[in-house]
């Protein structure tokens, strides 16, 4: 029988990216969602800059990424600066050439971001309902019932599942009952986005870091707008409100900054924190609600992008009846490992930038601007420091719904990207539909196979594709054999158990079946 989609409605509590792009997501997926948020206007702040590449990968499927593309600002280099002065310039135009088409550091403040997100959305004909809050949720008994406190009074709704997407104070997570154990930083971050000129105002990344402290300075759209991002220890906290005269010294005296106008400035503590769980039976748990650490990497908002993407397409394959509700199960478990090991990560380049000491400083004013720019030159580094940051290297190994791996690709790994003849392989994604991949020629019973599910299948001709950063990755050289799996993935569905197969193809030689799609 076929679900009733009508009555499948999503509640998505809270407004800010994580929701945005759920609610996004499902709804070109055609599932009905109800987005509130208690906040009666969206918000005007920069707060969340990086866009990483995976994120952007992700937006190329529901026809966004131009947007986000063309309202951010692609950052050409980034600098380190000791002792006053600029010590090391390293380009980051194209670090991530041959990995993403998405190959550059994307800025894009998070108003603007979340401004984009909300005319999508509208154009898709759903609108956020502000000024309406929910105050009470009941998860634990068959669907969940949610109480809203609207502009009218308050309401009862019942909906198939809710998603808590209320930031880190979360209302859901309380409801739930579920703990958010972790810590608080010492100090507070700062951010100020500032109109100034100077050498720091030249379009590219700044990175100051050789006291107990640090200063990052991001270009932002506009000649000579930056934003500041910086760390006030406790014990220099002044007894008043911490203002831009407190810490403008390190920006203004010692790296030159001048002219500068202040359009918005805001302190905040941080936290790293993860909660104990993402989900009590109907009721998810995505973005900051969930998770909560250091900026340091701009890793936060793209994460909840992700738990958000992560959670939309199992929602559907369950609503419109195309997977059974065991598929859910694997939301926490994915989504919480990563989330763990990120705060971990976070944590300990928030502590290396950060550790007081002789010997950390000599580190940070000797070495650094010394060896990172070698280390950023080694081919072999970039693709590593792009592959992590830009969350591309995110895998799902340990998933029940992963399963088999070929050559050095794993099932529950990021569909690699492959350019072909005038296009690439991720370009099929944007149906975002289920569909079977192969990569070298298809055999006749899984195109019929393929046929009977209604299945979209495409072939690509990986011989005549660029494969060569599939190979053994080393700099110059052509794999001497590739091996692709070919695997179906239409959003991030590599790892359900898709109809597999595998080829070996040697350079000058005809693809050689070595595992038959049996699995379909
Ligand atoms: C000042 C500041 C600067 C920051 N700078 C950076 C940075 O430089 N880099 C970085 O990576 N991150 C930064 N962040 C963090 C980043 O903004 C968050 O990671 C991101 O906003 C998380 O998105 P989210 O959608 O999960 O939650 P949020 O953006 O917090 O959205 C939650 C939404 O839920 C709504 N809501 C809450 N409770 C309820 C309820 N009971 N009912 C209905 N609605 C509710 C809220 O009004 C809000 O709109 C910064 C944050 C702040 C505050």
């Amino acid at each position: 029988m076929e679900p009733d989609i009508e009555r499948a409605t999503v509640l998505i509590v809270g407004a800010g990216p994580t929701g945005l792009v759920l609610a996004l997501w499902l709804t070109r997926l055609g599932v009905p969602v109800r987005i509130i948020d208690r906040a009666q206007e969206p918000g005007t702040t920069s707060r969340a800059l990086a866009i990483q590449a995976r994120t952007l990968e992700l937006y190329q499927q529901i026809g966004i990424a131009a947007d986000a593309v063309a309202g951010g600002v692609k950052v050409p280099a980034l600098n380190l600066w000791a002792s006053g002065r600029p010590r090391a310039r390293v380009r980051i135009d194209a670090i991530g050439q041959g990995l993403s088409p998405f190959a550059f550091a994307l800025v894009y403040p998070q108003d603007a971001h979340e401004k984009m997100l909300i005319d999508h959305l509208e154009r898709a004909g759903v609108r956020v309902e502000r000024g309406t809050e929910l105050v009470h949720l009941d998860a634990r008994t068959g669907g969940p019932r949610a109480t809203l406190r609207t502009k009218t009074g308050e309401e009862i709704f019942e909906a198939s599942y809710v998603a808590g997407c209320d930031g880190a104070s979360s209302t859901v997570r309380r409801q739930l009952g579920i703990e958010f154990p972790g810590g608080t930083y010492q100090g507070y971050f700062y951010v100020a986005d500032v109109h100034a000129s100077g050498a720091l105002a030249n379009g590219e990344l700044h990175v100051d870091i050789e006291d107990v402290d640090f200063l990052l300075v991001f270009p932002l759209k506009g000649a000579g707008n930056l934003r500041l991002v910086g760390l006030v220890h406790e014990s220099e906290k002044p007894d008043h409100a911490v203002t831009f005269d407190d810490v403008k010294s390190r920006a203004v005296d010692r790296m030159h900054l001048a002219g500068v106008s202040v359009n918005w400035f805001s302190t905040y503590r941080v936290h790293h924190r993860v909660a104990q769980r993402f989900r009590v039976g109907r009721a998810f748990l995505l973005g900051d609600a969930a998770h909560v650490h250091s900026p340091v990497g701009g890793q936060g908002m793209n994460t909840g992008i992700g738990d958000a993407i992560n959670l939309a397409w199992k929602l559907a394959a369950v609503l419109k009846g195309e997977a059974g509700a065991a598929i859910l199960d694997t939301y926490e478990p994915e989504r919480i490992a990563f989330a763990r090991r990120l705060v971990e990560t976070t944590d300990r380049g928030f502590t290396l930038v950060t550790r007081q000491g002789g010997i950390a400083r000599v580190v940070r004013r000797q070495l650094v601007p010394v060896i990172a720019p070698v280390v950023f030159r080694l081919p072999a580094m970039r693709r590593l420091l792009f592959r992590t940051v830009s969350q591309i290297n995110v895998s799902y190994h340990d998933s029940v719904l992963s399963e088999g791996d070929t050559g050095e690709i794993r099932a529950g790994d990021r569909l690699p990207w492959i350019k072909t003849n005038g296009s690439d392989n991720f370009a099929p994604l944007v149906s975002l539909r289920w569909q079977v991949h192969v990569y070298g020629r298809t055999r006749d019973e899984l195109k019929e196979a393929c046929s009977a599910l209604g299945i979209e299948l495409h072939e690509f001709d990986v011989c005549k594709a660029d494969l060569t950063h599939l190979g053994d990755g080393r700099h110059g050289s052509h794999p001497r054999r590739l091996q692709v799996h070919s695997f179906s993935e239409a959003l991030e569905w590599h790892r359900t158990k898709p109809a597999t197969s595998s080829r070996t193809c040697r350079r000058g030689s005809r693809p050689r079946l070595t595992r038959s799609e049996s699995t379909l």
